[in-house]
């Protein structure tokens, strides 16, 4: 818990989101501004601020990413259509927010190279 990261204080309940999956390790909630008819985010209840701050003991966590992904793909109907991961590791990728989140993005047809 860092007490100055937006998305530990969403996990905490101190600020307010659509939250459409959470088990022991993760939650997924509706993003803000989203980009794609399903955008959601995975983010670990555990604050790691940058994909280089992984650790072997947060397997778990990534397991439990991926299987949300597709739960959550198949109950939103974009298994089949196709749906897109994306993890922005650090401002140059894009990353905003310094507490790792994997993008799940659907429902439309995704172009290729991202920006
Ligand atoms: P990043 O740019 O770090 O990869 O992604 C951060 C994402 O978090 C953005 O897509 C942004 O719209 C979303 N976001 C930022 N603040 C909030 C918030 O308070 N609530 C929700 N639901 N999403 C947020
Ligand atoms: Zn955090």
């Amino acid at each position: 818990m860092d007490s100055s990261c937006i998305f530990c204080k969403i996990i905490q309940g101190d600020i307010k989101a659509k939250i459409l999956y959470q088990d022991d390790l993760v939650v997924g909630i509706e993003d803000i501004n989203p980009q794609a008819p399903v955008h959601l985010l995975l983010i670990p209840k555990k604050h790691i601020p940058t994909p280089l701050d992984i650790k072997e003991e947060d397997q778990e966590i990534l397991k439990n990413i991926f299987l949300a992904a597709k739960k959550i793909a198949a109950a939103k109907n974009i298994g089949e259509s196709g749906y897109r991961m994306v993890l922005n590791c650090n401002e140059g990728a894009g990353q905003s927010v310094f507490h790792i989140h994997f993008h799940l993005l659907g429902g439309r047809k995704m172009g290729w190279p991202p920006g």
